[in-house]
């Protein structure tokens, strides 16, 4: 049943941009809204927008075994919760009514709108939100320059994937802005600490998992079944405020350094469409114990590229990395994060970690990129950063390439606002 949604010759109706992160064979999910009307759930596809909760109300939906208008939601929860047999079902029909000749093709403009005439929505509702601190390039780095005289991994590190539970509430979607946050900071080690705007913003390249339905408390998740109960996944870029952090995080991890905001891109990328993407993952040593093994590929083969635009000014590529390089896979991460019982939930999100790779221009942040500051960044304007100045757009974008089929994610852009 996937094979037929992945085929590199289908043929859609609906006319495709070149180069389009968002192809017939992507059908990622998102929450969009016209002009005076309700929110409702769509599927991305080209620069147009399938209205799923009209396509229900007019049975083109009927025979999957869905109810309820479950799509005629301000979320995707209700629909994510009813499991990934339905997720799956769902895809094969949307991919089938978007083909030639399709049952829908007379009438498209019935139930495609061009993104352009729609706003776009954050597309779950977020109970819980952890991240990781997966990829070994970007911890050695930190550990370098936080810790100069010590290993930069910790001993846990190769043994688990290390992670914090972080803030739900300011999960924000592409295109919202945020004030540069304000706070206390130690600029001086022998001199007391100081309150006021960051002077060390900075993003964090990250990719997201979400999860679609729910464990019972006490119930582990193994690395076998957690693929089950992923929906998807966004480009993610963890707002990070270095000086606030580097303040505060002894002795329990980060706290206001990074709860002020998290951005995601809007459309969420099933990882059925990212099949044909998948990928094994570095080698881990040592040898993991038993709940943290896998016995199938969890990475995926996805590019992934940061764009710095300041005020008025061009979009300067500031790092290319990838997805594959983490340590640590989704499967991992989920079947570690219940390993003790913990209950995860409809909607729940999951950040990677910073994803950097081993090459200076392939680092996810301005604290690597610069070196905390040591190396300034030169920008096509003439201008030089060591963080995030007040107005500069960061832009991420990510997608997966081969064999002539493209799945992408759009992108994530913030603005970064002076202090309120
Ligand atoms: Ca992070």
């Amino acid at each position: 049943m996937m094979a037929e949604t992945h085929d590199p010759n289908l043929e859609t109706f609906v006319s495709i941009p070149e180069n389009s992160d968002f192809p017939i064979q992507n059908l990622p999910y998102g929450i969009f809204s016209k002009s005076d009307a309700d929110k409702a759930v769509g599927v991305r596809i080209g620069d147009h927008v399938l209205d799923l909760s009209k396509l229900y109300k007019d049975k083109h939906l009927d025979g999957i075994g869905i109810h309820d208008n479950v799509f005629d939601r301000a979320y995707l929860n209700d629909f994510m919760e009813m499991g990934k047999n339905y997720w799956q079902k769902t895809r094969l029909r949307i991919s089938r009514l978007l083909r030639k000749g399709s049952a829908i093709e007379a009438e498209a403009k019935r139930y495609l709108y061009p993104i352009s005439s729609l706003e776009v929505h954050l597309p779950v509702f977020v109970r819980d939100y952890t991240d990781f601190y997966s990829s070994e390039e970007h911890a050695t780095n930190v550990g370098k320059m936080f810790r100069p005289n010590g290993d930069p991994l910790l001993p846990n590190w190769k043994h688990l994937p290390v992670g914090y539970h972080g803030r739900a509430s300011s999960i924000i979607v592409s295109g919202t802005d945020i004030h540069r946050p304000k706070g206390q900071t130690k600029p001086k080690e022998d001199e007391p600490p100081v309150f006021g705007p960051s002077q060390r913003m900075d993003f964090e390249l990250e990719m997201a998992f979400i999860t679609g339905t729910a464990s019972e408390l006490g119930e582990a998740i193994t690395t076998q079944e957690a693929e089950n109960h992923i929906f998807g996944m966004v480009l993610f870029n963890d707002w990070s405020a270095r000086d606030l952090q580097k303040w505060e995080y002894v002795p329990l991890g980060p706290f206001l350094g990074k709860n002020f905001a998290s951005s995601i891109s809007p459309w969420i990328v099933t990882l059925d469409a990212l099949e044909p993407f998948r990928t094994a993952s570095p080698k881990q040593d040592p040898e993991v114990l038993p709940y943290l093994k896998c016995n199938a590929n969890h990475a995926f083969d996805i590019n992934l590229q940061v764009y710095l635009q300041p005020e008025a000014g061009k979009e300067n590529l500031i790092c290319r990395s990838n997805f594959k390089h983490m340590y640590w896979n989704i499967a991992q991460q989920l079947a570690h994060h219940t390993v003790n019982g913990c209950n995860i939930g409809v909607g729940d999100m999951y950040g990677s970690g910073t994803i950097s790779g081993k090459t200076e221009d392939s680092f996810g942040s301005m604290l690597e990129l610069s070196w905390a500051g040591t190396k300034p960044l030169k920008l096509n304007d003439g201008s030089e950063r060591k963080f995030l100045q007040d107005n500069d757009t960061v832009i991420m974008r990510g997608y997966a390439q081969k064999d002539g089929l493209r799945i992408g994610f759009g992108e994530v852009r913030t603005k970064l606002l002076p202090t309120k």
